[in-house]
């Protein structure tokens, strides 16, 4: 890995322009778990009940509840190394007057606890911290809401979740895994957190199932990628194993342009960590602890 670190080194220092793939690896090592199924409180629900625009239109009340307790996982949570070195690049990048833009697939807004506005972090599925109005009349948008719970009702459902929480670590494996059914409350609307414009239902600004990614970000990555003056040199590809999309049609389509690729991740295939694949690194293990050393070269 030494040989391939200081490859990876020098060709990251002359790199003029840098695109970053973030997943869910990077939070998962802030403590935020990859998030596939629902838990706690929520292991009887399946994501398509909570997470669509008709499961909110339906029922606002279970939904907002589910993202509070989310936006409530995330607060606990801590930003990482791996979070602090990106946004280092970032300021290294953009004092030498070269580009770099870093794409997150992660909701949990880790990158703007440490500082909230940063231009080139893209979050493509949204964040857990804006909150955008649902009347077509409103543009109302706000980001970075750290505000906890959001509604005094939003406050309760927090507290139901720790207990529950409390009980399934400290009992036995069979009530650990025995089904418990707590059935979410049903707030009223007025509970709900409304918009300061117009007084309409506010949502968490996030890409729900059956929703399309943010046209003004994808543009604005297509127009990075594209732009024949500066070819990208390198794609990063960083707690994901970038092999779905839109990740994957990013790292082809560098790679078609000439640009390298470095992948870190805990699974990665073992050709690449060998280095058998042109053009590919493959630094295996947790990008908190890896990207540090590995960005640490300027
Ligand atoms: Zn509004």
């Amino acid at each position: 890995m030494n040989n391939q670190l200081k490859e990876f080194q020098i060709y990251l220092k002359n790199s003029k322009k840098v695109i970053a793939l973030v997943g869910a690896g990077l939070s998962a090592s802030s403590g935020l778990p990859v998030f596939r199924g629902s838990q706690g409180l929520w292991k009887n629900y399946n994501m398509i009940d909570l997470a669509t625009p008709d499961s909110f239109y339906i029922d606002p009340s279970l939904v907002w509840q589910f993202y509070s307790w989310r936006r409530y996982t995330s607060l606990k949570a801590q930003p990482n190394n791996g979070h602090r070195a990106l946004i280092n690049l970032v300021d290294e990048f953009k004092s030498k007057n070269r580009k770099v833009l870093i794409i997150s697939q992660n909701v949990d807004g880790l990158f703007n606890r440490i500082r909230p506005k940063i231009d080139e972090i893209y979050d493509i599925h949204g964040n857990l911290f804006t909150l955008k109005c649902t009347s077509f009349l409103c543009n109302y948008i706000e980001k970075n809401n750290f505000k906890q719970p959001l509604t005094p009702a939003l406050n309760e459902t927090e507290h139901e979740f720790e207990h529950e929480h409390e009980i399934d670590e400290s009992t036995t494996t069979t009530t650990k895994n025995s089904p418990k059914f707590h059935p979410v409350k049903s707030l009223d609307e007025s509970q709900l957190p409304h918009c300061p414009i117009c007084k309409s239902l506010l949502r968490p600004g996030v890409v729900w199932f059956g929703e399309s990614l943010p046209l003004d970000l994808i543009t604005k990555i297509d127009n990075f990628i594209e732009d024949e003056d500066s070819i990208p040199d390198l794609v990063l590809v960083i707690g994901t194993s970038g092999t779905v999309y839109p990740a994957n049609s990013y790292v082809e389509r560098i790679k078609l342009k000439g640009g390298k690729v470095a992948i870190f991740n805990t699974d990665i295939d073992d050709k690449i960590v060998q280095g058998q694949v042109n053009d590919t690194w493959g630094f295996k293990g947790d990008a908190a602890e890896l990207l540090p050393i590995a960005l640490d070269c300027f």
